[in-house]
């Protein structure tokens, strides 16, 4: 048996920015502006536990080949962790570590009972075939059976997972003590406990996001509002469906391989079927090839990056033309693309908020896990909506109150409860 490391690195990784550098950036920033205590502040400062593991998976030919996958808790101050797992080559424990910490603020800006974690496994998904797939998800979620359960950290998918890495998860966790626990996981199939209206409800949550920033401008023609989306997964694919289903024209889309415009609107429902058909939006025949940096420039009123971290950087933030960047992905937006994407009054939505779409309903998913009890889809998306929407308006009002921008408003309403918890709480022992 030969037995070898995996070095499947994507070469692009060192060009990305840090991730992590930017959300502790991002946190010093917004707690300038708060009154907390210097101990809380170092606190919340600090990821909780932080997991490392190499593990064997055996491909189709027979080698065996060893991978890399982390597991971050950055809180469990307001409740179990919660977070994705993302399968990708660019993972590092940095990565995992900002994506923790980001998950922290946006389970306490939409309220939820919930810290943040996040995983990652170092590897190609497209590389695998469905049962290496399968090999290294279970064997990486029995690695993490020490860590997780229902009541104190339950994953979720994210880039390059989705329900069926969920249903291996959660069947791997079920084996192992014996009797089914679909509260181990959300995001799953609907047919073993997952949530009517989970698969959309991140791209669904843009959506009510974006319209809702409009409304506040007082732009209420969709068909008037072009949109560009960076990305075309699980977020890119069903924020660009709501939007076109509302009227909205989405002029351009991008996935991992380039990106297509057409300044008159795709046709979403037929792009989708391409991909279905491609594996890519590249080659749709209804529109012009543009690269992904292009993508990210091109003119529009509203762009959406629905891809991942790092993005829009010093370098490409001064020649964006959309009025609004509504944040799908977690991190796209560097803190030096931050100040001046403000400086030139372009109104960024904050991943915390934007995507929290996901993770409300993975709420809803637990919940009704917990109780199997299951509610129908108009329950799900009318409690995401107004979930969402007293999120929108808290960190609006503290974007006034305070004279900032949105994202450290975002940020100082979410980590002024975390750090009240935490002082309720105590520092134990
Ligand atoms: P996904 O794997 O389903 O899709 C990712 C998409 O981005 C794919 O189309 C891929 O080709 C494309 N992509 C990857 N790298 C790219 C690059 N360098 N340039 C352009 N396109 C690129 O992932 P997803 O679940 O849609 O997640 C996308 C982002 O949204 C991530 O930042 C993730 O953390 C965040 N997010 C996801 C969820 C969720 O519920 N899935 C929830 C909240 C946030």
């Amino acid at each position: 048996m030969v037995v070898s490391l995996n070095h499947n690195v994507n070469q692009t990784l060192e060009e990305l920015p840090n991730a992590y550098q930017t959300a502790l950036a991002q946190y010093d920033r917004a707690v300038r502006h708060m009154e907390l205590d210097d101990n809380v502040v170092e606190y919340m400062r600090w990821p909780r536990r932080e997991f490392t593991v190499n593990f064997p998976v055996r491909r189709d030919n027979g080698h065996v080949e060893m991978f890399t996958g982390y597991r971050v808790h950055h809180s469990t101050v307001l409740g179990p962790s919660k977070g994705g797992i993302r399968y990708s080559t660019n993972v590092t424990l940095d990565e995992v570590r900002a994506l923790a910490m980001w998950m922290t603020w946006k389970c306490s800006l939409v309220n939820l009972p919930y810290g943040g974690a996040k995983g990652g496994v170092l590897v190609d998904p497209k590389s695998l075939s469905m049962r290496e797939r399968e090999g290294l998800t279970r064997r990486y979620a029995s690695e993490l059976i020490p860590l997780i359960s229902p009541y104190s950290d339950i994953p979720a998918p994210d880039m390059g997972t989705g329900p069926q890495e969920m249903a291996w998860i959660m069947d791997t966790y079920s084996m192992t003590v014996g009797y089914s626990v679909p509260a181990i996981v959300t995001g799953k199939p609907t047919n073993i406990g997952g949530s009517q209206g989970r698969v959309e409800a991140t791209g669904r949550g843009v959506v009510i996001c974006m319209v809702e920033a409009l409304k506040r401008k007082g732009w209420t023609t969709p068909g008037n509002i072009s949109v560009v989306i960076q990305g075309f997964g699980n977020v890119g694919t069903y924020a660009a469906a709501y939007a076109h289903d509302l009227g909205y024209k989405i002029v351009g889309v991008s996935d991992i391989d380039g990106g297509i415009y057409n300044a008159n609107g795709l046709n979403i429902p037929t792009v989708r079927k391409w991909v279905g058909e491609h594996r890519t939006v590249v080659g749709y025949p209804d529109a012009e090839p543009v690269t992904n940096s292009e993508l990210l420039t091109l003119p529009c009123d509203v762009l959406i990056p629905a891809a991942m971290e790092g993005q829009i950087t010093e370098n490409n933030a001064p020649h964006i033309k959309a009025k609004m960047v509504v944040e799908g992905a977690n991190g796209p937006t560097t803190t030096e693309a931050d100040d001046i994407l403000h400086e030139r009054g372009i109104l960024v939505v904050p991943d915390i908020l934007a995507n929290a779409g996901g993770v409300t309903v993975s709420y809803f998913e637990w919940v009704q896990g917990l109780q199997e009890f299951f509610w129908d889809v108009e329950e799900v998306y009318r409690q995401l909506e107004r979930i969402l929407i007293r999120a929108y308006d808290g960190t609006a009002t503290m974007t006034e109150k305070h004279n900032v921008d949105m994202r450290t408003a975002a940020q100082m309403t979410a980590i002024q409860r975390v750090g009240d918890a935490l002082v309720t709480r105590g520092f134990y022992p």
